[in-house]
């Protein structure tokens, strides 16, 4: 390979003879370098970006690669928010032109798409034939299903339907040094072998380019009603998401917006947001007519104990669509932040959020949280703008603190968004799962080509770059 100032040309060259002219781009078009992360600062280098019409194609391009030992970074719609599909160096192999839907069966709940198929996509197809897809990660219009299975995307609605790999029901895959393989298919229960499917699942591109997945859908609930509550402080909030759990109610999302998310996001709230409040939880009860009434009645009279108003009459789609806007209108209030994906026993999650303020204050920094309070998975965020250098430096000593409280409280550095590039050096694993982690990539990429330097234990910890 190259070098960040000068790929190496042969590579897109030998490429582009393989498989065609327009089937590879320069490494140098910028779009394929970044992801989410870029609004830190984080953006790669390719010798070139291939864009694979068929998995034969993929797997004739990983081949090319595997041979010359050129490291290959699978990327689907570069939402990511880990750094999982910034290149350094080597291809980037996209599925953006892997966009068929080969086949659906509405009438038997399934359908089978390739990894470039967007998410709201595929959640619309359902939907127009009665049907569910339930994952709902926020970046839905851009992300790709194939990058969703690849970090096993959540999303408000996870707490009742699971991440995207509970709806998985077979992936196709090129694998390393170039073959095609499906694990799984259309069976909805398969224990022949060991799980190879749920190891792809959440494997973040390190084992595999997913170029397919069989994918169960669910007729699509009759009705939903949303249920917002609002709270004059955390620990109130926190325990009334304790009551939903504890009495057995189930919503399909049960989100929260901690006091600072709230008041940078209220303004444009669909609704009237009451004075004094300093935490909102977001719920959805659906089902039958009968089903959603009832538990949106359980979710009222929960709520109704503690909170300073609960709202019933808010326009559902605005209240979903206000959700998916609030890390841009956190992001907006200092221009910029720096979030992380933080995930604990949902016993702890006022600790976690409380935290996360107390962590920032420590360094100077404005904390605040917002996230799925329902599975304890926070987005914890310190305000700092791109351009301030020791505002980033404060945040990148805040953060380091900030895993070592999510620990303690019997968590997990991410819930959702996965290790990347960002986190691997943070990540803490005992020997011996460490070296099953290095024995399990060994065996699917025994060159170590498949986005190398993401998601798996290091081998010497500590000496990478801790972003
Ligand atoms: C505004 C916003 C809201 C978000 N909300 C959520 C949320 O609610 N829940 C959530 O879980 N995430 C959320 N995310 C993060 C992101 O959207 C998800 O991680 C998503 O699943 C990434 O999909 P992608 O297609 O964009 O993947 P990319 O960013 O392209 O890649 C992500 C990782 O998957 C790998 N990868 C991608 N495609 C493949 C493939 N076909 N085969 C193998 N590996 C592959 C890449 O190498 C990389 O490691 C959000 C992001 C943004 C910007």
């Amino acid at each position: 390979v190259g070098t960040a100032e000068s790929p190496d040309p042969r590579i897109e060259h030998g490429l582009a003879a393989l498989l065609g002219r327009d089937q590879v781009l320069p490494g140098t078009v910028a779009e394929f370098l970044h992801d989410a992360t870029e609004e830190r600062g984080i953006a790669g280098w390719a010798d070139a970006i291939v864009l694979p019409r068929s998995a034969d194609e993929a797997a004739a391009a990983l081949a090319w690669c595997y041979e010359r030992d050129v490291p290959v970074v699978p990327r689907g719609g570069g939402t990511g928010l880990a750094g999982g599909a910034v290149p350094c160096g080597g291809v980037v192999l996209s599925t953006d032109r892997l966009q068929a839907v080969r086949s659906f069966a509405p009438e038997l709940w399934r359908i089978e798409v390739e990894a470039g198929v967007r998410t709201a996509d595929l959640r619309r197809r359902a939907r127009e034939n009665g049907l569910l897809f339930p994952p709902d990660p926020g970046a839905a219009e851009q992300s790709h299903i194939g990058g969703n299975i690849a970090t096993n995307a959540g999303g408000p609605h996870a707490f009742k339907y699971g991440t995207t790999g509970a709806w998985v029901t077979g992936i196709e895959a090129v694998v390393p040094p170039g073959d095609v393989v499906q694990v799984g298919g259309v069976l909805r229960k398969d224990v022949a072998g060991l799980d190879l499917k749920r190891l792809l699942i959440g494997s973040e591109g390190t084992l595999a380019l997913v170029t397919a997945a069989w994918l169960r859908l669910i007729p699509a609930p009759e009705s939903a009603f949303p249920v917002v509550a609002f709270f004059p402080d955390l620990e109130t909030g926190c325990d009334a998401v304790g009551s939903v759990i504890g009495n057995g109610v189930v919503p399909a999302a049960l989100d929260y917006l901690d006091e600072g998310a709230l008041r940078l996001a209220a303004r444009s709230y669909p609704g009237q947001v009451p004075v004094g409040a300093a935490f909102a939880v977001l719920a959805e009860a659906d089902g039958s007519e009968a089903e959603a009434a009832s538990v949106r009645d359980d979710l009222v009279h929960v709520f109704e104990g503690s909170a300073l108003a609960v709202e019933t009459d808010v326009d559902r789609g605005a209240l979903w669509r206000w959700r998916d806007g609030v890390s841009l209108a956190v992001a907006t209030a200092r221009g910029g932040k720096v979030s992380e994906d933080l995930e604990v026993p949902v016993e702890r999650l006022a600790d976690a959020v409380r935290g996360t303020v107390e962590v920032g204050r420590r360094h100077g920094l404005t904390g605040l949280s917002w996230g799925h309070a329902g599975d304890g998975n926070l987005h914890a965020t310190f305000l700092v703008a791109r351009d301030d250098t020791s505002g980033q430096q404060a945040a990148r000593r805040a953060r380091a603190e900030l895993f070592a409280v999510t620990r303690a409280l019997g968590g997990s550095i991410s819930g959702e968004h996965g290790l990347g590039l960002l986190k691997r050096e943070y990540a803490e694993w005992s020997r011996p799962v460490a070296a099953l982690q290095r024995q399990i990539k060994a065996a699917f990429d025994p060159k170590g080509l498949l986005n190398p330097g993401k998601k798996l234990p290091p081998d010497d910890p500590g000496s990478g770059p801790r972003l």
